[in-house]
């Protein structure tokens, strides 16, 4: 774990997304949960020193992010898409997938189920505890329903899958022009220190070079329509590998990534 502000926690060293919390005066507002539930249960006791939860933001639609909720306290706030999402995860495709990644775990999510959002945006919502302000800004791009949470007396912004530091970005159900319009807009936050859905902490220098990358993704999926090659065609050809590794843990993937990432870019900007 690191301690990246007076205030604000993050840990990027567990398998699926990174996580936080902030400890206001009147308790702790977390931001997303560790998939895995031994991982889970760790985060649980790290943030029990700290305070009550009070609040947990999810920050996206995606399993890796919410699937922990079960193990917390606290009001779950994210946007509507999110809490769709959440109702339409399997619970029987969670355990399936916990038999081949951590089958001891099983033992440790007794009647689990996926704790919704009481509280949903859509575009953006400030939540204010103790002292503490929380930005909730909708910012489409990684997925129409992606979350910023700014907290700007921090000067930390968590980012969400809009910024992936260092490490291979998913593009599987991608607005790739939103995303850039959101990585600046991100710039524009005022924040010093970014929290990434994934990767390395890093400051909004950074930002250039998220953009850059996600314009060489549509550069290479646009290049290959325009001379005309099938999807197929594009996917046999196109790999953006060798800029960023895979996050550590998902290595296996990468193939998999490289073609659902040009299928999705191939669908929206073949029209
Ligand atoms: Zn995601």
């Amino acid at each position: 774990m690191q301690r990246i502000t007076k205030n604000v926690f993050v840990e990027t060293g567990f398998r699926g997304c990174n996580v936080g919390f902030v400890v206001t005066k009147e308790g702790v507002v977390m931001i997303d949960t560790p998939m895995m539930p031994r991982e889970a249960l760790r985060w649980r006791e790290e943030v029990a020193k700290h305070g009550t939860v009070r609040y947990l933001i999810n920050t996206e639609p995606h399993g890796d992010h919410f699937t922990g909720n079960y193990f917390f306290e606290g009001t779950v706030v994210a946007h509507e898409g999110t809490r769709q999402a959440m109702l339409a995860a399997s619970v029987d495709q969670l355990k399936e997938y916990l038999k081949v990644a951590d089958p001891e775990s099983l033992t440790m999510i007794g009647e689990f189920s996926y704790r919704l959002p009481a509280i949903t945006l859509s575009q953006r919502l400030t939540l204010y505890l103790g002292d503490h302000t929380f930005q909730l800004v909708n910012l489409p791009g990684h997925t129409q329903f992606q979350l910023a949470v700014y907290i700007p007396e921090e000067r930390v912004v968590f980012t969400s899958d809009n910024v992936f530091g260092k490490v291979q970005a998913w593009l599987h159900q991608a607005l790739p022009y939103e995303w850039l319009e959101s990585l600046k807009r991100i710039q524009e936050m005022g924040a010093d220190i970014l929290v990434p859905g994934h990767g390395e902490i890093c400051g909004r220098d950074y930002i250039p070079e998220m953009i850059a990358f996600i314009q060489a993704w549509i550069d290479a999926v646009k290049g290959a329509i325009d001379k005309g090659m099938s999807l197929e065609e594009a996917q046999e050809q196109i790999s953006l590998l060798d800029r960023y590794p895979m996050q550590a843990g998902s290595e296996d993937r990468a193939m998999l990534v490289q073609r659902m990432n040009v299928a999705r870019l191939y669908e929206v900007l073949k029209k």
